[in-house]
C-alpha cells in the first residue's frame, strides 16, 4: 500500500481561498496528498465540484465545512468533517452563516466608507461571487486600490479587532453549528487551538463545554504549529479523550509558509479523526 498523506483543512474560491476546488483538488495530489479535506468557511458549496474531479484521480475527498461561532462572546472555528453536504439542517445553518456574512460585509463596508475608501460592498460581492464574502475579501479590495500593500497590513490598520473597519459579529452559538455538524454525520473538530490565545484555563473550560456538546476532535497538526503548540495541544487531547486532526489550513499558493500536504506527523499518542470517517 502506498504511503498515506492526509490534510484536512483547506479552502477554495468559495470562501477566501485563491483556487478553485478542481485547482485545490490537483494541487493536492501533486504535493501527494491522499486523503483531502475541502473546508471553506461556513459553505459546502465547492465541494460538489471537489468531489467531481477527486472522483476522476486516486484522492480520497473527505465533505468538510469550516464554521464561524460563538462561545463565551469569542470567536471559534469547528470543523465539520466527513459531513454529508446535502443534509437539510447544515444547510439551514450555511444559509443562516451566509445572511450574517453578508450584513457584516454591509457594515465593513460602510465603516470603510467612513475612512473615505468607497466601493467596497460591490467589489468584494463580485470578488466573492457565489462563495462566501470573508475579509481577505476585502483586504485583497483595500491592497487593490493601494490603500496598503499586504493582507496583514489590512487587517493591522483596518480589519483586526479593534481596527477602523472591525464588526464585532454574532456568528452562531458553538452548540448550534455542533449539532449542525453531527446531524450531518459528521465530526466536529476544534480548528487551530492555539489561534485564540486562550489561558489554559478557558482552554480547559472551552474543551468541557465542546466535549459536553459532542465535539470529539482537536486540531492537533496544522501549517504554521511550532513544537511547543504542538506538545501543549497533544496535552489538551490527551486529557479530553479527542481524537487528533491534521490539516494546512492552506488558502494560497502565494503563502510560502503554508502547502497542501506539508505536515508534521500526527504524535502516535493520538487517536487519529480519520478512524471515525468509515462509519
Ligand atoms: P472572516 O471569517 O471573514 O472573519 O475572515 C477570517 C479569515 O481571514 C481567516 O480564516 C484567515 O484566513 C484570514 N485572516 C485572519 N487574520 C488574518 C491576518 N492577520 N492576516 C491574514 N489573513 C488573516
Ligand atoms: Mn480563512
Ligand atoms: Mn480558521
Ligand atoms: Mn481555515
Amino acid at each position: 500500500m502506498t504511503e498515506q498523506k492526509y490534510d484536512l483543512h483547506c479552502h477554495s474560491n468559495f470562501s477566501d481561498g485563491a483556487l478553485s476546488p478542481t485547482d485545490v483538488v490537483l494541487r493536492a495530489i501533486e504535493h501527494g496528498v491522499t486523503t483531502l479535506a475541502l473546508t471553506d468557511h461556513d459553505t459546502v458549496t465547492g465541494l460538489f465540484e471537489a468531489q467531481q474531479v477527486a472522483s476522476q484521480h486516486e484522492l480520497n475527498l473527505v465533505p468538510g465545512i469550516e464554521l464561524s461561532c460563538i462561545w463565551n462572546k469569542k470567536t471559534f472555528h469547528i470543523l465539520g468533517l466527513n459531513i454529508d453536504p446535502k443534509n437539510t439542517e447544515l444547510l439551514a445553518g450555511t444559509q443562516q452563516l451566509q445572511k450574517i456574512r453578508m450584513e457584516r460585509a454591509k457594515k465593513i463596508a460602510s465603516k470603510l466608507e467612513k475612512n473615505k475608501i468607497p466601493g467596497a460592498f460591490d467589489a468584494v460581492q463580485e470578488a466573492a461571487g457565489t462563495g462566501m464574502i470573508t475579509r481577505p475579501h476585502f483586504a485583497n479590495y483595500l491592497i487593490n486600490k493601494g490603500h496598503v500593500s499586504t493582507m496583514q497590513e489590512a487587517f493591522d490598520r483596518y480589519l483586526g479587532q479593534g481596527k477602523s473597519a472591525f464588526v464585532n459579529t454574532q456568528w452562531v452559538e458553538l452548540e448550534h453549528a455542533i449539532q449542525w455538524i453531527k446531524s450531518a454525520g459528521g465530526v466536529a473538530v476544534l480548528a487551530h487551538p492555539m489561534r485564540y490565545k486562550l489561558t489554559a484555563s478557558w482552554m480547559r473550560r472551552f474543551l468541557s463545554a465542546f466535549k459536553e456538546m459532542g465535539g470529539l476532535g482537536i486540531e492537533v497538526i496544522t501549517a504554521r504549529s511550532n513544537p511547543d503548540e504542538i506538545r501543549r495541544t497533544v496535552h489538551f487531547a490527551r486529557q479530553y479523550e479527542l481524537y487528533g486532526s491534521v490539516g494546512s489550513d492552506f488558502h494560497t499558493p502565494k503563502n510560502q509558509w503554508v502547502e497542501l500536504g506539508r505536515l508534521a506527523p500526527l504524535p502516535t499518542n493520538i487517536k487519529p479523526v480519520w478512524e471515525l470517517f468509515n462509519h
